[in-house]
This record gives structure tokens, sequence and C-alpha cells, in this order.
């Protein structure tokens, strides 16, 4: 268990702001978001190492618009996004999220390369279909730095 930004254990009958389930990437994001806002964060989870899937996933996270994209060039656009997403939906697309994924991810990535010692590298991927309607070459994939990724698998030990 973890709470704030030190590791314990926590007692019973202890209270907090907000109580976060799980040690994934979401469960981590939500309780760092909330301790930055000065919120008291009690985090459990139920394995024995803190990281779940996300901790032996690949790490590559597909975000269009993000500022590692940007300092290396490669021009992008909400607009080419949501056009890139629409495209290969289909029937499936629903706007009100990927506008959310679009105006909040690239920020998300940035609020964590500011607040944790991840920091991200960008991928040489084009998107899956570079060539259809707002697809790119390049720019839109990135992953944690394999120095720091390192750092964080020594450390997520529960
Ligand atoms: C081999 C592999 C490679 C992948 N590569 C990529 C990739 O490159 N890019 C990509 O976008 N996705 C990838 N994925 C998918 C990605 O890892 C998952 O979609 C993502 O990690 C899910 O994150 P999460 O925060 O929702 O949950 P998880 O990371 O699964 O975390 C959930 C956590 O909650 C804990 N938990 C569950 N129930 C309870 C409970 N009742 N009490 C306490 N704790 C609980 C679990 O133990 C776990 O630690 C990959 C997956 C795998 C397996």
């Amino acid at each position: 268990m973890g709470r704030g930004r030190g590791l314990s254990a926590s007692a019973p009958g202890e209270t907090c702001d907000l109580f976060v389930i799980g040690s994934g990437a979401g469960a981590l994001c939500a309780a760092l978001t909330a301790a930055e806002a000065g919120l008291d964060v009690l985090l459990l989870e139920k394995e024995r190492y803190f990281g779940g899937a996300s901790a032996r996933s690949g790490g590559g996270l597909w975000i269009p618009g993000n500022s590692l994209g940007a300092e290396a060039g490669h021009p992008d656009s909400r607009e080419e996004a949501l056009t890139y997403l629409r495209h290969e939906a289909g029937a499936l697309f629903d706007s009100d999220r990927a506008e959310a994924f679009l105006d909040n991810a690239p920020a998300m990535l940035d609020f964590v390369r500011a607040e944790t010692v991840l920091n991200f590298v960008l991928l040489s991927n084009s998107d899956y279909h570079p060539h259809h309607p707002g697809g790119k070459a390049i720019g839109r994939s990135v992953m944690p730095a394999r120095s720091t990724s390192a750092l964080w698998a020594s450390t997520s030990r529960a």
C-alpha cells in the first residue's frame, strides 16, 4: 500500500481523501493528480508488486499532439487527429470520448514528465494506417525512456 509520496502500510480505521484501488497506469495517474492537488491519497494494490499489466506492457503510448513530437519537428493538429480517429473508428466513433482523449492525453504526458522520474522518448512508429485521412508517419507514439523505466521497476515492489 502506498500513501502520498512515500510508501507505507496502512492501519485499520485510517481515513483519506481519495482511495485508489490498483496500481496500474490509470490508478497511478489518478493518485498522482490527486496528491499534487493536495489530497491525502491511499492506494491499495492486491498483488505483491505495483504496476499491474502496465508494468509488463510495451509501454507504448499513442498521443497525437504530444510535446515530444512537436519538439522533434513533427507537426500535428487536433483536427487531423480527430479526422484519423473518425476514419479508423467508423460506426464506433464516439465524438465526446475522442475529443476528451485529444484534449487531455498530451497534458497527461506533460504532467507525468514534470512530476515524476519518468521520461519519455519519441518512437519512430507510424500510425497503423499513416496513409488514411489524418494519419501520420511519425510523431504520435512515445514510450518511457529505458533508463527511467528501469528506475521505476526497481522501486515497484510493494
Ligand atoms: C505484454 C503486454 C504488452 C502491452 N503493450 C502495450 C503497449 O505497448 N501500449 C498500450 O497502450 N497497451 C499495451 N498493453 C495493454 C496495457 O498494458 C493495458 O491496457 C494497461 O496497462 C491497463 O492499465 P490499467 O491502469 O487500466 O490497469 P493495470 O495496469 O492492469 O492495473 C490494474 C491493477 O489493479 C490491481 N487490482 C485489480 N483488482 C484489484 C482489487 N480488487 N484490489 C486491489 N488491486 C486490484 C491489479 O493487481 C493491477 O495492479 C500491453 C499489455 C500486455 C499484457
